[in-house]
């Protein structure tokens, strides 16, 4: 049979997706193979279809156990025959699934990564014919990334202590370069044939409000995308909680999904919004992995993720039909300080702590810029040959009309320079508006020339401009909980007047037409 011939008779698609003919053939050929492709953009058809076509049984290793039983039954359904062992599964089930692995009886074996550390499973699949193994979801194998799983690295030791070592293709839907890097170094590829796809998703309308009243706006949202199916993500099991009571108190027929419910609970939450039962579904990032739906209209993201990463592989949920899709990120400066505070809790390594500030801050800047949002996207991605404007998101589409800003940027910038670039936002934006504040005037700040320089604003607006001139690169923060505030290379050219600095008009404080606070 052909690649092609597979790919209709058994899965029922006429054509391959972008990158999946070229990764299918790499294998084929017995060359290691990268395959870098968005969210939904077809990895699992790499590696199924070749499994067929080789001798002998194929290893997916996969974190997504729950992707490994929607896999295994699907492949199930249309006659190719497979399984998968993971904690999920009793011991005489794994044993009986060993034994038919012994017997050859499978095509392809899903297993977690944990398992390789078993000695019995090492001994067989030494003894067995192993054509190739797939490493779905690669990026766990790094540090850097924002679902490292230290299991991974068990990965490389496994391959490395077998007679003959199989040809390893690794897939992800993470492409920043420093993790890539890391792929294909700690996984061992050997001159991997490397393919990544486009990451644009040219169906997802996306967009960040960063001034609206969440619960407000969630109702008037869902009222107005009446029975659409969508995703509502909240950063705690408590917000979850919250919103899914209030829509289902208003009527909506919405489920919710987290991991502090049973996993019965869960089973069912996820059926009944998979099955249309349920047109909402309000859940913490436990909730999607391996879930293929496609006619998600929209997701919204009530709380700002860790990154970009998270987010754009939570968004990206939406749309996977191909039809017009949101997705809205709700921003306020609070979750920020809240997912601050949830590295600093839980990353004890202080290069992976620096490591999620700068992530987290990536995702932060995309919610101050007025630029266009899916360049912001794709630039993150290393992808940046999209023209700047791609007229569907809410930075090109909002008719936002753009004001100069430069003499406030020259104030703040000059202040960062005076104090000596020593402090965080609050502490810039309380002295140049010339507050009292008593750890102000005990670290005796307000004899700087830069004091009370900017009265007609809030303490809010000037920390927004902040925010705002971080976003665009004229000042910088440390990766930490409490950042400072610093200079960058690109100050000096706003200090000395050479460039210009814009806000977008609905950014533009109110005050500037008077109204000052008092203190
Ligand atoms: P990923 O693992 O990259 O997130 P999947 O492998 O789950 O994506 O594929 C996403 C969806 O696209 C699945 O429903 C899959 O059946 C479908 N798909 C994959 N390849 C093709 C193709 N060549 N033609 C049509 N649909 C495809």
């Amino acid at each position: 049979m052909t690649t092609y011939e597979v790919l209709k008779e058994y899965f029922g698609y006429h054509s391959f997706r972008v990158g999946q003919e070229g990764l299918i053939h790499g294998i084929l050929e017995g060359e290691d193979v990268l395959g870098i492709m968005p969210t939904s953009g077809g990895k699992s058809l790499c590696y199924q279809i070749p499994s067929l076509l080789m001798k002998g049984t194929t290893l997916v290793i996969s974190p997504l156990i729950s992707l490994m039983k929607d896999q295994v039954d699907t492949l199930t359904e249309i006659g190719i025959p497979a399984a998968y062992i993971n904690s999920t599964l009793s011991d005489q089930e794994i044993k009986i699934i060993l034994n038919n692995i012994q017997d050859g009886k499978y095509r392809l074996v899903y297993v977690a990564p944990e398992r390789l550390k078993s000695y019995d499973f090492f001994h067989l699949a030494s003894h067995i014919e192993l054509p190739f193994i797939a490493v779905d979801e690669a990026h766990c194998i790094s540090q850097w990334g924002h679902d490292f799983r230290p299991s991974y690295k068990e990965i490389p030791k496994f391959i490395k202590n077998l007679n003959h070592r199989p040809v390893v293709a690794a897939f992800t839907a993470t492409a920043t370069p420093e993790i890539i890097e890391d792929i294909k170094h700690l996984l061992h590829l050997q001159s991997p044939k490397e393919i990544i796809t486009s990451f644009d998703r040219p169906n997802l309308f996306f967009q960040v409000e960063r001034e609206v009243d969440k619960k407000t706006f969630v109702i008037d949202y869902i009222k107005k995308h009446k029975d659409q199916s969508g995703i509502i993500y909240c950063s705690t099991r408590k917000e979850v909680e919250g919103l899914g009571t209030l829509l289902q108190n208003k009527g909506y027929g919405a489920s919710i999904y987290h991991g502090g419910m049973t996993k019965e609970e869960r089973e069912r939450a996820q059926e009944s919004f998979l099955y249309d039962e349920t047109s909402i579904m309000v859940a913490t990032n436990a909730f999607g992995m391996g879930i293929d739906k496609s006619n998600v209209r929209f997701v919204l993201h009530y709380n700002i993720p860790q990154s970009m990463e998270a987010y754009y592989q939570e968004a990206g949920r939406a749309g996977r039909d191909g039809e017009k899709s949101d997705c809205i990120l709700l921003f306020s400066p609070q979750d920020v300080i809240k997912q601050k505070f949830l590295i600093q809790e839980s990353q004890p390594d202080p290069d992976r702590a620096t490591a999620s500030y700068k992530n987290l801050q990536y995702l932060v800047d995309y919610c101050y810029t007025h630029h266009c949002l899916r360049h912001k996207i794709l630039d993150y991605f290393g992808q940046s040959e999209l023209q700047e404007n791609c007229n569907n998101c809410s930075s090109c589409l909002e008719d936002k009309k753009l004001k100069e800003i430069t003499i406030e940027a020259q104030k703040i910038l000059s202040c960062v320079y005076r104090m000596k670039q020593q402090y965080g936002s609050t502490l810039v934006a309380q002295v140049l508006k010339g507050s009292k504040n008593k750890k102000l005037l005990n670290f005796g700040l307000n004899r700087l020339s830069t004091y009370g320089i900017m009265p007609n604003y809030t303490e809010k607006e000037i920390r927004l401009m902040i925010s705002i001139l971080v976003s665009q690169g004229y000042l910088a923060l440390t990766q930490s909980q409490f950042p400072v505030v610093r200079l960058t290379s690109s100050s000096g050219a706003v200090l000395k007047n050479e460039e210009k600095v814009y806000m977008a008009i609905d950014t533009v404080p109110e005050s500037q037409s008077g109204h000052e606070e008092v203190h």
